[in-house]
């Protein structure tokens, strides 16, 4: 269903906001309704940026008054274009990214605009860190709805297994504190189930006390080998270190050898958060894999994981992910074989072993559903030209494919504009069902339809 709004009601909306409203002829409207990934090329009749609270309640009375669409941003950086609607409204969080830090009580509360990286530099200045994911401009609110796997999944869990609390506007206008004695059904459902039951203004996330952590960067050559012992070592690791490899052609970056320009490598983000010799300690097997060709693993605090948050560039991707329980040896060869065999101008298959803290929440304390899962495996292919992109997917698709083992879910915050049944991969068994029910209370018409759907209880 595709509603227009006429201008004049789209202007006593404006009169009625403290933040901004932008219109297709305002200034900055396409750096406004610009995402992180190219492909979603949407026009939407205006991107708000709410001042506070008060005003997400009124976008969100709006939308649902007048049935337009709405897109929830944070940091932008949704695979699946979702926080861009063509023809509806943009709620853009992004003016709103206060934090107030409790050093003592170790606690934060952040605003649903925050990134990743402002987060983690500002409680980083007290020694304090919360997981969220590898990149710093990646919004806290889409990636903690989600899950939030990263630096420090193994040893201090998801990021949601950091949130103590939410404020969150519901799809009735109402905003609602939300922790695990206040309406506890949505807390468990928020956790994991993404932006499907409104629209989170406030976080608040435990801070553990970090101080430093040995961490970085370490290239070695792309062998199956050496990906197959890296897993492996990874496994084994005390579950201070957490580990992301990409295994892919190498970037032309000064710091590579020249030599080794468009050869496969194993790109290595390590963090152990812990003190430095036993940090030493813990990366020295990766060390010794094979001669690095870069190793910038170094004791540093923590927030030096994250590049500076500047603009980057729009890349456009192919990408599918999934669970696997084993990278032996023919897993190493196939992920080898495959990446030889693509001309794509990058392509890469990410591997992230998991365990640790996040393994020991049971199953179903939150709506992530995947606790037992062992490693995640993120395949991807970019492409330049529209043209190009069938033979993109196909390649992805093939390979992902021939990875599957037995786990059939998926992580649903790496989803890109996919299926149902892949939705439900994210969300299996009972996990599906118990959403559904508590959507059918908070958001029974499917206001917030435009994200990785999880359609009301009917009956
Ligand atoms: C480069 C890159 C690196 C990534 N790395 C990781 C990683 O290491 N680990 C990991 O776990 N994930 C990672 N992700 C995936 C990321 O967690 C998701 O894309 C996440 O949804 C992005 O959140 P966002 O706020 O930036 O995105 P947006 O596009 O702004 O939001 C995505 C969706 O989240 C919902 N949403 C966002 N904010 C709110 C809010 N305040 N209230 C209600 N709903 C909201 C909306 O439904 C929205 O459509 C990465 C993604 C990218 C592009």
């Amino acid at each position: 269903m595709h509603v227009n709004v006429s201008p004049a009601t789209l202007s006593r909306l404006r009169t009625a906001l403290t933040g901004r409203v932008i219109e297709p002829d305002d200034d900055g409207y396409d750096r406004a309704r610009a995402v992180y990934y190219g492909g979603f090329d949407r026009r939407p009749a205006a991107v708000i940026r709410p001042a506070d609270a008060a005003d997400v309640a009124r976008v969100i009375m709006f939308a649902r008054d007048t049935g337009i669409e709405l897109a929830v941003r944070g940091g932008g950086h949704s695979n699946a274009g979702h926080s861009v609607s063509e023809g509806g409204i943009v709620l853009d969080l992004r003016d709103m990214r206060a934090i107030d830090i409790d050093v003592e009580g170790r606690t934060a509360w952040a605003q649903g605009g925050l990134t990743a990286g402002g987060f983690t530099a500002a409680v980083g200045a007290h020694g304090l860190a919360t997981g969220f994911g590898d990149t710093g401009t990646v919004g806290i609110g889409g990636i903690t709805l989600g899950g939030g796997i990263g630096f420090l999944v193994r040893k201090h869990g998801l990021a949601l297994d950091n949130l103590l609390a939410v404020e969150i506007v519901t799809a009735d206008g109402e905003l609602r504190h939300v922790d695990a004695q206040t309406h506890p059904d949505l807390f468990w459902a928020i956790r994991g189930g993404g932006g499907n039951f409104g629209v989170v203004t406030r976080l608040q996330f435990k801070l553990q006390p970090l101080e430093s952590i040995v961490g970085g960067i370490l290239v070695l050559p792309g062998t199956a080998e050496v990906i197959a012992s890296f897993i492996a070592e990874a496994d084994a690791a005390p579950e201070e270190l957490s580990t992301i490899i990409n295994v892919m052609p190498a970037p032309p970056m000064p710091f590579l050898p020249e030599e080794w320009h468009g050869q496969l490598i194993l790109m290595a983000f390590m963090a152990y958060a812990g003190d430095s010799e036993a940090g030493e300690r813990a990366i020295a097997p990766f060390r010794a894999l094979a001669t690095p060709l870069a190793d910038m693993l170094q004791t540093m605090p923590y927030s030096g994981m994250f590049a500076s948050e500047e603009e980057e560039d729009q890349t456009t991707a192919v990408a599918r992910t999934m669970f696997i329980d084993t990278v032996d040896r023919g897993v190493a060869d196939t992920i080898v074989e495959y990446l030889e065999s693509s001309d794509a101008s990058m392509r890469a298959v990410q591997l992230r072993v998991l365990g640790g803290a996040m393994a020991r929440v049971p199953v179903d304390a939150t709506a992530f559903a995947h606790r037992n899962s062992k490693i995640m495996v993120n395949v991807a292919a970019f492409y330049e030209r529209l043209e190009e992109r069938a033979i993109r997917e196909a390649w992805v698709i093939e390979l992902s494919g021939v990875l599957r083992q037995s786990d059939a879910g998926a992580y649903v915050n790496f989803l890109q504009d996919e299926s149902i049944d892949r939705v439900r991969a994210a969300y299996p068994g009972e996990t599906w069902n118990r959403l559904r029910a508590i959507k059918a209370e908070y958001d029974p018409t499917n206001l917030f339809r435009l994200n990785q759907n999880i359609p009301p209880a009917t009956d």
